[in-house]
């Protein structure tokens, strides 16, 4: 089994135990995400899913992807406008986003989640989460900037 084939089937296992229906598509936008890994909008999604489902709609997609949220396997990153990014690894860790082309990486960076308790003893708030997210320029966008000059 490849590594996203496990992940795969333990997702499935997860949706086995919540009670949920495992429908075709929703098997389908489960495997997007999990062999992708790149963080993709409920329209991408869509557009990469329509040729083996001609009858669904992004509705479908949006409506898979709260119910995958919901059992906590996908995790939506919003942005204030439509473009919520979906993200199928559930374990803390950051993002580093290109200015240019949107793409986003993970990275762990474990030593931030002291963050969290040192927050609540200066605030007293008790902490649910925290998010980071780093801008720049990724590799492909440098090489195409310095191509250019
Ligand atoms: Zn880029
Ligand atoms: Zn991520």
């Amino acid at each position: 089994m490849t590594v996203s084939e496990k992940r795969l089937s333990k997702a499935i296992d997860t949706l086995k135990e919540s009670g949920v229906r495992i429908t075709p598509q929703r098997h389908a936008v489960l495997e997007y995400l999990l062999t992708t890994m790149n963080h993709p909008t409920a329209d991408d999604i869509y557009k990469a899913l329509e040729g083996k489902f001609p009858n669904m709609s992004v509705a479908t997609v949006y409506n898979n992807l709260r119910v995958l949220r919901e059992i906590g396997l996908v995790r939506e990153l919003t942005y204030g406008d439509a473009s919520s990014r979906f993200d199928c690894n559930t374990t803390e860790h950051y993002h580093m986003i290109c200015d240019s082309c949107g793409k986003i990486v993970d990275f762990h960076y474990p030593s931030l989640e002291e963050v969290e308790s040192l927050a609540e003893q200066v605030t007293g708030f008790e902490v649910s989460h925290h998010r980071l997210e780093l801008y720049g320029k990724c590799e492909d966008c440098q090489k195409v900037e310095t191509k250019k000059h």
